[in-house]
């Protein structure tokens, strides 16, 4: 059988946050009773002028600048004409040749392979009213009428594509995230999928792994979570390479997906940029960024996650780790205010993304709503250090912590957990070890040191894990030399 390679470019659609719509000083605000931000602009109505909003203007600045992008110093505004009921101006007012930023990247780390996946294009377009189908499970076909609600007509949108870069549903994901956690740490966009106001659209062609020419391309659209969108992507994958191998042939086209048969289905054929009929809009003027607005907006930009996870990395945590640190917003603040109060962050760092998270599936209650606070987790970290607990015994007591049952201190005093300090406690313990297990230290002696290990063990266990691991195996090699 042929071996494949899929390919695969996304289109990702952001609403941006900003007070007023992209074109009318219409509030951008979806919690208000259908049809009720709207005016003349937003309406579509004879002889209303738009006037671009500066907000989002450097919103879109903001994040082709945290993708790395070139800023065009002049780009333009066009109409991009077709009908729909939810489209009042019957175009949509988007960038067409020249949008504003373009040829960035984005580097994701699927499995440990680092790759970049380059942006074609990041440009400014504005939403369309929304179609609201009637019966008929909500989607058109079936519908027995519609409603429109214009209160999202002119929210100001930024489409971001890229380079047909993406080889695998697991990347697609990792780019859907990665682009999500960049928006969000912006603060331009709350890139809820689930509620629309971030949209993947994923382009996948399949092609013969040696073949450099690309294969035809079927668009998916309806991907609300970063879950579909890998599951959409892997479905569309396999079902190009049945296809082609039962001799069949992909044709362009947009295809739905469903979430609950699993299954991409066809929608239309895909249109060509031809059928829009783009002109430059009229009524609009070029967008000029200058040389100081583009610096203004690079230098106030926040630590990206990459940037953030490099720097947890560089105090010696690991990538997992300081992968799971950044997707959360609760672990990664306590993780801050640790680090600014001293801690080690190693330690934190794993109780964090471990026991931490491991707690908060279990009683499914955020970390955030637990008492654990980052002096706790200073103070822990102190106890280790300075060998009142174990690492086995301090993972106990943060259980205790995140439970309520008081500060470290409390909770490892109460569950009697706190290390043997006294020496001869613990000799005796070892000595105890030694002569119920006389084969062990008869090994040991003769050169074999694997028992070493089941020895400690069972000190620790006589001991209730108190004893200092490191301590015991110490006196245990002392004690079985020579
Ligand atoms: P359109 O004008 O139809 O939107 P674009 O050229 O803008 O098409 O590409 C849309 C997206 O599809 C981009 O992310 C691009 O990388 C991707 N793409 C283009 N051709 C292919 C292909 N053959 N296979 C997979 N993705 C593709
Ligand atoms: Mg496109
Ligand atoms: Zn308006």
């Amino acid at each position: 059988m042929t071996d494949y390679e899929a390919v695969i470019g996304i289109e990702t659609h952001v609403e941006l946050m900003t007070d007023s719509k992209m074109f009318c000083g219409c509030p951008v605000d979806f919690g208000e009773a259908p049809n009720t931000t709207t005016c003349p602009v937003c309406l579509g109505l004879p002889g209303a002028m738009p006037v671009p909003n500066a907000e989002a203007m450097e919103g879109i600045l903001k994040i082709g600048t945290a993708l790395d992008c070139e800023v065009a110093e002049i780009s333009y505004f066009h109409r991009k004409n077709y009908f729909y009921p939810d489209l009042p101006k019957n175009y949509q007012i988007s960038q067409y040749d020249v949008p504003i930023c373009h040829d960035g990247s984005i580097a994701i780390d699927v499995g440990g392979e680092p790759t970049r996946i380059g942006i074609t294009r990041v440009h400014m377009e504005e939403d369309t009213g929304k179609s609201i189908h009637m019966g008929g499970g909500g989607r058109i076909h079936d519908a027995e009428y519609s409603l429109l609600d214009f209160n999202r007509s002119g929210v100001p949108l930024v489409e971001i594509v890229t380079e047909p870069d993406i080889r695998s549903a697991e990347q697609a994901r990792a780019y859907g995230a990665e682009l999500q956690r960049i928006v969000r740490t912006l603060g331009v966009s709350d890139a809820r999928l689930e509620e629309g106001s971030m949209r993947f659209d994923a382009n996948i062609s399949v092609r013969p792994a040696d073949d450099p020419v690309l294969g035809t391309r079927a668009e998916i659209k309806n991907v609300n979570s970063l879950r579909s969108l890998q599951r959409a992507v892997a479905f569309e994958i396999d079902r190009q390479i049945e296809l082609i191998e039962s001799g069949g042939t992909v044709v362009q086209e947009t295809r739905h997906w469903n979430e609950e048969t699993g299954k991409t289905t066809s929608m239309r054929s895909k249109e060509e940029s031809e059928d829009y009929r783009y002109f430059q809009e009229p009524d609009l003027v070029p967008i000029e960024v200058s040389a100081e607005w583009r610096d203004a907006v690079m230098a106030a930009l926040p630590e990206l996650p990459a940037a953030r996870r490099s720097r947890y990395q560089g105090l010696g945590v690991d990538a997992r780790v300081a992968g799971v640190l950044v997707e959360a917003d609760e672990l990664g603040a306590l993780f801050e205010e640790a680090m600014a109060a001293g801690g080690d962050p190693r330690l934190i760092g794993n109780w964090l993304s471990g026991e931490a998270v491991a707690w908060s599936r279990a009683e499914n209650t955020a970390v955030g709503a637990s008492p654990l606070s980052a002096q706790h987790l200073v103070d822990l970290a102190a106890m280790v250090a300075d060998s009142t607990l174990s690492a086995s015994a301090a993972k106990q007591v943060l259980g205790g912590v995140l439970g309520g049952e008081g500060s470290p201190a409390e909770v490892a005093e109460a569950r009697d957990l706190v290390q043997i300090s006294d020496s001869g406690v613990i000799e005796a313990a070892v000595d105890e070890v030694l002569v119920a297990h006389p084969d062990a230290v008869e090994g040991i002696r003769g050169g074999d040191m694997k028992p070493i290990g089941f020895l400690v063990g069972q000190v620790m266990r006589s001991t209730g894990g108190k004893a200092d691991p490191k301590q015991v195996q110490q006196l245990i090699r002392d004690k079985t030399a020579g």
